[in-house]
């Protein structure tokens, strides 16, 4: 008999006032006997809809099944078949949006926690089993996979397992991309981004980092080097700004530079010596999970007061509800319905105040939201002395523009044929944010599986 509960066994947590001002892992995941607890409300639908809303259509029923027969590594084994990332996805994917979306549980009550489920049986892979993957026999043909984020990674994984000889050209000292650059420590360990990397280098996928391409080497030099196809998964790491006065004051920051400043440089351990502001008021300029992961790691670095200044109201919010409610709780201040207009300095050309004004919402716009109007004579004053920027990102155009043939579309994002993922240029593959432009870990990861897919049939015919 199923478990018929119709909420998901809870997952432990830090609590608000302790875990703002560390950054450890914000929930701590399920005991064995939960993750049984919470398996047993899954009625292994005949129709699988949770299958088809999985980009990687990872065959959830049946893993979940052998979670609840206490077989954990056996789920494990059915997870991995079809998704390299396991412990990554079951912690930072839009599951509401996706798999438990569609799970026939939530039509009455909640859907089963499959999120919590598949990160449950990754970290109980790592820390129960010692065995690493071996290197499959190489058919001596050479790819090359420029960035080291997930699509990247998984891309390389895939073309490996096919006995690829597969190079990763990463641009920064660490591979993993948003991964360990952006998403912060409290939502994802780094240590096991680690992990699930070194289970692709145990494939034999080689990662040389600090290679910015299209700087140290072009795609057509490793082309030269023997490479017979490229997979780009450069990501979409430029960030924007609004265009108004002050944005070059000091203490005026994009969100991908104080989150890669916090995360990957370690800005908040005392033995690394990162520079990054110690700030009393910040301002998150922004309304999607990259502000709530600024704001969020700003009050950790100890700042007394953290807004977040969205000019839509709350229900407009792109980012997921579990980060509002977690930033909530954590004591971040939310001014929706304000805008940003102008940056103000002190003699030291230091942000000093934000002036705003506040909005209304009037008809929906082209997004479907309800579009922000300024009203009129509204404009005040907030105290500030770090404003983030984070409105959004599209893909740095450094390697469209040093590689002949790549077409990019007028958001800057490479254009490729839908079904094989070839970019305009034979033999150049591309997926994830540099295609899509800013989007999610697992829609960039479906991507490098179906472009390794496509290089594998055209080095095949060629
Ligand atoms: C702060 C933040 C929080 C997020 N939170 C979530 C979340 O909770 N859930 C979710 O699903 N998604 C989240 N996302 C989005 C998600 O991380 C991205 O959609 C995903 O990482 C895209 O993967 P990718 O492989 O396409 O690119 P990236 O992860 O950006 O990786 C691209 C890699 O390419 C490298 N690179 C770039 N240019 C070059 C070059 N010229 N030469 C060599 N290497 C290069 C970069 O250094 C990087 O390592 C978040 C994004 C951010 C910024």
């Amino acid at each position: 008999m199923p478990n018929m509960s119709l909420t998901k066994v809870p997952m432990p947590e830090q609590e608000p006032n302790v875990r703002n001002k560390n950054f450890e892992e914000v929930a701590m995941g399920y005991t064995a006997e939960m993750a049984i607890e919470e398996a047993t409300r899954c009625l292994n639908c005949k129709h699988k809809p949770c299958v088809n809303g999985c980009p990687v259509n990872v065959r959830i029923p049946e893993f979940v099944e052998q979670v609840a027969a206490g077989e954990f590594e056996k789920a494990y084994e059915i997870i991995t078949s079809t998704n390299g990332l396991p412990a990554v996805c079951g912690r930072v994917c839009p599951q509401e949006s996706q798999c438990e979306g569609n799970c026939v549980r939530g039509i009455k009550g909640e859907p089963v926690a499959i999120g919590r489920l598949e990160r449950f049986c990754a970290d109980y892979h790592m820390a129960n089993s010692h065995a690493s993957a071996t290197k499959p026999e190489s058919n001596g043909i050479k790819v090359a996979v420029v960035g080291a984020g997930p699509s990247g990674l998984t891309c390389a994984a895939d073309l490996a397992k096919k006995g690829y000889e597969v190079t990763i050209f990463e641009a920064f000292h660490k591979a993993g991309g948003v991964l360990v650059y952006g998403i912060p420590e409290f939502r994802l360990p780094k240590a096991i981004v680690q992990k699930e990397i070194d289970n692709l280098t145990n494939l034999g996928v080689e990662i040389k980092t600090n290679m910015v391409i299209g700087k140290v080497l072009s795609i057509d030099e490793i082309f030269d080097m023997g490479y017979k196809a490229c997979f780009v998964g450069s990501g979409a790491g430029l960030p924007s700004f609004m265009g108004i006065e002050g944005e070059a004051l000091i203490g005026v920051y994009s969100a991908n530079e104080y989150l890669t400043r916090a995360n990957l440089m370690k800005a908040y351990l005392p033995e690394y010596d990162t520079p990054v502001m110690k700030s009393k008021s910040v301002a998150v300029v922004g309304g999607g999970n990259v502000a709530m992961d600024a704001a969020r790691t700003a009050k950790r670095l100890g700042a007394e007061n953290v807004y977040i200044v969205y000019r839509r109201g709350m229900e407009e919010m792109p980012a997921r509800k579990e980060e509002i409610h977690h930033a909530i709780e954590e004591g971040i201040i939310f001014k929706n319905l304000n805008n940003p207009v102008k940056l103000i300095g002190d003699e030291e050309g230091r942000v000093s105040k934000m002036e705003c004004i506040e909005m209304e919402l009037g008809e929906p716009d082209a997004s479907g939201r309800r579009r922000p109007i300024e009203k009129e004579g509204s404009n005040f004053l907030l105290d500030v002395d770090t404003v983030i920027m984070s409105i959004g990102t599209s893909p740095n155009p450094l390697i469209r523009s040093t590689t002949e043939g790549l077409e990019a579309n007028k958001r800057g994002c490479l254009v490729v044929n839908e079904d094989t993922l070839q970019t305009t240029r034979e033999g150049i593959y591309a997926g994830g944010d540099a295609v899509t432009g800013a989007a999610t870990v697992i829609l960039a990861m479906g991507a490098g599986k179906q472009a390794a897919e496509s290089i594998d049939n055209y080095l095949q015919n060629k």
